[in-house]
């Protein structure tokens, strides 16, 4: 087993990390007030092959592999202080582009793929609606068939890059009788009639990262736009769950290590009681609390990539990844808030924006409830 990157992964890391620091990190404080996208930081971020990283050359990716893709992210979020970006990026590559290169046909592809490399048609992933959630299979939208149409009708909710997307991968019950087994997954493209995309209202975090409603009336949508073959919707999303559980939080691994070392650096800054605070065991056992989550996150992270790699479905690693990088980020933002004291509480010095930010981290792509209920139900199979 080698742990070590090679020179092309160290070159490709140290490449990015300077083009993040230097290209998006333009008023993020001032852009989080605001709840304001940066959407040349987008089109940058694409122009620099990041959203394409993993995808096909043919297809306008960089035809890397997955392992190289997670260190690639890992140094985005090292470099980018704007951690919406940093999840809307990875939201698209892993629940819209990975769908569509395993279940697209090669017409779909070649349609598709290379605006949502090159940044120009940001990509939505569109399950929950107002009604499911957890239960995502619990889908009220529906899909009827007319002639060499689907007309859809339904309504998605708290949907990542709705407000400004080009595609949404939308998933619809084109046979409500047949329950899970009746969804069908379907590209349909902004602009199309009857489709409505709205934004949501204030969020606690993640303000830079566009949210909001899609709500489809009467929306014709040719059946030449749907993913694999009719009812076929409930793999795509296990599919497209796979993948963004595994890697929704690469970039955040990065984030983690900036995170660490500004803490580690405020702790021996910061003197009370004629000692540096990094002296007293409270906050040192906090740091290397902190240290410990990273180390932990970043096997979990790198052995999701090297089983990918291998071409394998991962279900169960996938559920202790996110479940444990969600879990880790949260934890470490308070216990930074913590070190930094009240300074840690202040908007001017940015640590709270992690807490409010890494909150969301619990809580989409599956609650941590909902990830220990499916390792737990995995287990049996497992030892078989
Ligand atoms: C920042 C953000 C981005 C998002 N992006 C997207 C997106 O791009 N596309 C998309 O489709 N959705 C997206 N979502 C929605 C997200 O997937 C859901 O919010 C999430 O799955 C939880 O669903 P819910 O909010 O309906 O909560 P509910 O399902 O109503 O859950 C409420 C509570 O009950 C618990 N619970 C529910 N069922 C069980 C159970 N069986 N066992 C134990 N506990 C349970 C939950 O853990 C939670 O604590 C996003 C959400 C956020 C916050």
């Amino acid at each position: 087993m080698n742990f070590g990157l090679s020179s092309e992964q160290q070159q490709l890391r140290a490449e990015i990390i300077a083009f993040a620091q230097s290209e998006l990190n333009n008023r993020v404080r001032d852009r989080d007030h605001a709840s304001e996208f940066d959407a040349d930081a987008w089109r940058r971020c694409a122009k620099q092959g990041l959203m394409g990283l993993r995808m096909p050359q043919a297809l306008g990716g960089g035809g890397k592999d997955t392992v190289t893709t997670v260190i690639a992210l890992e140094a985005l979020g090292y470099g980018c202080r704007d951690n919406g970006l940093t999840l809307a990026i990875p939201g698209q590559m892993w629940s819209i582009q990975e769908p569509l290169l395993a279940f697209g046909d090669s017409e779909q592809k070649k349609r598709f793929m290379p605006g949502l490399c090159d940044g120009s048609t940001p990509g939505a992933h569109a399950m929950t609606e107002p009604d499911n959630g957890s239960d995502a299979f619990a889908c009220a939208t529906t899909a009827r068939r007319e002639g060499d149409d689907y007309r859809l009708d339904g309504h998605k909710t708290m949907i990542g890059l709705a407000p400004v997307c080009g595609v949404a991968l939308v998933f619809a019950s084109t046979r409500p009788e047949h329950g899970q087994w009746g969804l069908s997954a379907f590209m349909v493209e902004a602009g199309t009639a009857g489709m409505h995309c709205q934004p949501a209202s204030e969020k606690m975090g993640l303000r830079t990262a566009p949210l909001g409603d899609i709500v489809f009336r009467d929306c014709l949508v040719p059946a030449a736009n749907r993913l694999g073959p009719e009812g076929a919707g409930q793999a795509i999303f296990n599919h497209s769950m796979d993948w963004e559980r595994s890697f929704i939080f690469a970039c955040h691994l990065g984030a983690m290590q900036a995170q660490l070392e500004a803490a580690t650096q405020y702790a021996s800054r910061r003197r009370q009681f004629g000692h540096a605070v990094a002296d007293f065991q409270s906050v040192s056992n906090r740091l290397a609390d902190m240290r410990l989550r990273l180390e932990t996150c970043r096997l979990l992270l790198y052995k999701a990539a090297w089983l990918k790699d291998q071409g394998q479905a991962i279900p169960m690693h996938a559920a202790l990844t996110k479940l444990h990088l969600g879990e880790s980020l949260l934890a470490s933002s308070l216990d930074a808030m913590r070190i930094h004291g009240g300074r840690g509480f202040m908007s001017e010095f940015e640590v709270e924006r992690s807490v409010r930010d890494n909150a969301g981290g619990v809580i989409y792509s599956g609650t941590s409830d909902i990830q220990r209920q499916l390792i737990a139900k995995l287990l049996p199979v497992e030892q078989r």
